[in-house]
């Protein structure tokens, strides 16, 4: 029986990358356009055609782009009251963007364990965990160890993959915690039927080079709320009282505006997600095919609740075993094939070592056991 390197090498005899973007669409020409009329920077056309185009996608009634997915967070946060000193709940296996997010807020990452099966937050894990340390005080959710409110939950759709949203959402109701979806990995996955990012109050999207969708560098943030919406516009935008001439603004804004030269990207790359959507599942299929009976692994197929974008395959080893996950890692660099590992445990990063966490042993396995492979729409 052939190894998993001599099956990827199958696959990509002359070596493959991570993931890579394509602009085989209307790019240039939307580009171009930005350039020849002078509009490039903060305002201009592909902006709002970018948040109508998100909206008409997602189907979220506001769509507010920003200048990356970081900052999506950070203002989706903000707008649902995370304040300095809140504890903000979110899983241990993430990209750091997630618990980054919460700290430049003053506010306090608590990390929780996910499930095998989404890769995910674990509905149940947080349940039994929230029993033990929380304290009700009126509306609101205490740490009853730290002292600390609990504002909100973030959910991340690693990889592509939904994660179970509605036993969540209910667990956030009963608790009075805000729920917030980073959906920067999702754009294009459905939660039964409905676009991820649109069961939590707000949530965040990327467009960052290495997403399914790139603008360069960009990011978006989705709500129902209209008041909620009009809030995120006005605190993306410096806070800007509108007005033909007077510089007048009503609170501490950010200039997280996304430039019209990346919306115009932005708007050629959506037209071809359909495309990148077919493409992918595509690839995960011939995964799954030519992976398949290989002794020790598990290809990792999206859950039956929803639809993944499958936007970074991966391959789960049956044990947890860092050592053989690193040799298998050489042994694809070696061939060109840039497979890679989770990322490391937001737990155990210097910055958020000492943050509140729950047992996170499911987190822990999975970081040693899963590999990432090489994922690009075309290949
Ligand atoms: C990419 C990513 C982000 C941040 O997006 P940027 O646009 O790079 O700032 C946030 N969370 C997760 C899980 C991501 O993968």
């Amino acid at each position: 029986m052939s190894s998993l390197v001599e099956r990827l090498q199958k696959m990509f005899p002359s070596g493959a990358g991570l993931h890579e973007p394509r602009f085989e669409g209307r790019e240039w020409e939307y580009v171009k356009e930005c350039l020849d009329t002078g509009w490039v920077s903060s305002v201009g056309k592909y902006v709002d055609r970018f948040e109508r185009d998100l909206e008409t996608y997602t189907g979220a009634k506001r769509a507010i782009a920003v200048a990356n997915g970081t900052a999506a967070l950070q203002v989706c946060l903000q707008l649902v009251g995370v304040k300095r000193g809140d504890e903000v709940l979110m899983p241990a296996l993430t990209f750091v963007a997630t618990a980054n997010a919460a700290a430049y807020l003053g506010a306090i990452p608590h990390f929780v364990d996910c499930d095998e099966k989404t890769l995910g937050v674990d509905p149940l894990f947080l349940e039994k965990h929230l029993s033990q340390i929380v304290e009700k005080r009126g509306e609101d959710s205490f740490n009853r160890q730290t002292g600390r409110r609990i504002r909100a939950l973030i959910v991340m759709h690693t990889f592509g993959h939904p994660v179970d949203l509605d036993p969540l959402n209910a667990l956030m109701t009963r608790y009075g915690i805000e729920l917030v979806e980073d959906a920067a990995e999702s754009l294009g996955s459905f939660y039964k039927g409905k676009h991820t990012g649109r069961i939590g109050r707000v949530s965040a999207l990327s467009f960052n080079g290495n997403k399914i969708v790139t603008s360069g560098g960009g990011g978006a943030i989705l709500t129902d709320d209209e008041t909620i919406g009009n809030h995120a516009k006005h605190l993306t935008t410096t806070a800007k009282v509108p007005h033909a001439w007077e510089y007048v603004h009503d609170e501490t804004g950010y200039n997280f505006r996304l430039p019209n030269l990346n919306a115009a990207l932005g708007c050629a790359q959506l037209e071809s997600l359909p495309t990148f959507l077919a493409k992918k599942r595509k690839l995960a299929e011939r995964y799954a095919e030519a992976l398949n009976g290989l002794k020790g692994t598990r290809f990792f197929v999206e859950p039956s609740h929803g639809k993944s974008n499958y936007w970074l395959n991966a391959v789960l080893l049956d044990q947890p075993n860092v050592s053989e996950r690193n040799r298998l890692l050489k042994a694809c660099h070696e061939a060109k094939i840039l497979a890679r590992p989770a990322w490391q445990l937001m737990s155990e990063l210097p910055m958020y070592r000492d943050c509140p966490k729950m047992d996170l042993s499911c987190s822990q396995s999975l970081a040693a056991r899963i590999i990432n492979l090489p994922s690009s729409s075309f290949l």
